[in-house]
């Protein structure tokens, strides 16, 4: 029987922090829950691990808000969320 294994990999979206801030121009700054990784401040990434091709790991692109769109930040190719999200 097959078996996916996933491995928990620091998110770079966040850098591992699970909350990540928001600049807004006439507001404070907000701290949120990181979408990326939901506030847990890992993301589960398929074995074998492999960096975002796009942004090398990173979690950069030229998305919004300079956030990579191939791996949405996270900086890890192929991980659980990024499956649901191109079904
Ligand atoms: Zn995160
Ligand atoms: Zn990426």
């Amino acid at each position: 029987m097959d078996q996916t294994i996933y491995v928990a990999k620091n998110c770079q979206r966040c850098q591992a922090s699970g909350t990540i801030t928001l600049r807004f121009l006439n507001r404070v700054d907000e701290t949120v829950d990181c979408p990326a990784c939901k506030g847990k401040g890992v993301v589960p990434v398929l074995e074998p691990a492999t960096e975002c091709p796009r942004c090398k790991g990173s979690g950069r692109g030229d998305g919004s808000c300079g956030v990579c769109r191939y791996c949405g930040g996270r900086g890890w190719a192929l991980s659980e969320m990024s499956i649901e999200a191109r079904v």
